[in-house]
């Protein structure tokens, strides 16, 4: 009785997913490009473990498809790939908004006043707690015609994840034992300072000209607001723009591709040269 229980109260250790929709959910994405058809099915091994622990829910009546817990899943796999599905142990939900969200916080602001503030958000990763995503922002980054290159919210989310692995996100993950974590503090510090300045400076321009500037700039100004911002933005342009994050920043590439031990760039090329 009790065994039987048991039985039907664990978890499959994975969910298959069948090769049809592995092709059709993932073909859109530019984190695909490059990658050999044996990465790929590693990824899908990956994902089928993922959908296994990970719960999925809707809100305001979002009705959650298999396409879309395997699109999401894909995203949130790539970046662990090469380190292993453990990364994501310590919490289970996934929350799909069908739309931007704008959570209730309550914010001190220097004077000491408690002001409460609805900003629309995206995407949104709680310490030991779920993954929110505003479905719309995710299937923005799977649209060819409308997304804009290295947007890409569920990386972005799952990168804050790998990030609170050893705390409230700084932009400073647990590093591998073979990586130096000055030369990531290094790489990373002067990259977020020089990128600060240029979204300052673009800002500083008029009107236009100042729009210009920004969408010039080689991942997404949102990365300026913190570390852990740049962190984040950066794992999205690491795999979704590799081509424009390594000439702009060849430090924090070189970084980024020891810890997720992957090289999307050399992935991009070599399927170029074939
Ligand atoms: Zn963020």
């Amino acid at each position: 009785m009790i065994l039987a229980w048991l039985r039907r109260g664990r978890r499959p250790a994975a969910i298959p997913i069948d090769a049809q929709l592995w092709r059709r959910a993932t073909a859109p994405w530019l984190f695909m490009r490059g990658m050999s058809e044996v990465e790929s099915q590693r990824l899908r091994s990956l994902c089928e473990r993922f959908l296994a622990i990970k719960r999925f829910a809707g809100t305001h009546e979002l009705a959650v498809s298999e396409a879309m817990r395997v699109e999401i899943a894909a995203q949130a796999c790539v970046l662990v790939l090469e380190l292993g599905i453990e990364w994501y142990d310590g919490w289970s939900d996934v929350i799909l908004y069908p739309g931007q969200f704008m959570p209730e916080r309550e914010v001190e602001d220097e004077a000491g006043v408690v002001h409460v503030t609805r900003d629309p958000m995206a995407g949104e990763a709680w310490l030991g707690g779920p993954v929110i995503l505003s479905y719309e922002d995710v299937a923005l980054a799977g649209d060819k015609r409308a997304r804009v290159a290295g947007y890409n919210v569920v990386i972005h989310e799952f990168a804050h994840k790998l990030d609170m692995r050893n705390g409230e996100p700084n932009g400073f993950p647990p590093l591998h034992r073979a990586m130096d974590a000055r030369a990531w503090k290094r790489a990373f510090s002067e990259a977020y300072e020089d990128f600060v300045r240029r979204v300052e400076a673009a800002e500083r321009l008029p009107g236009r000209r100042g729009q210009a500037a920004l969408d010039k700039l080689p991942i997404d100004p949102y990365a300026a607001e913190s570390a852990a911002e740049f962190f984040a933005v950066g794992s999205e342009a690491f795999f979704e723009t590799p081509e424009l994050l390594a000439p702009a920043y060849p430090e924090v590439y070189g970084q980024f591709r020891l810890f997720f031990r992957q090289d999307p760039l050399a992935r991009l090329k070599a399927s170029r040269a074939t």
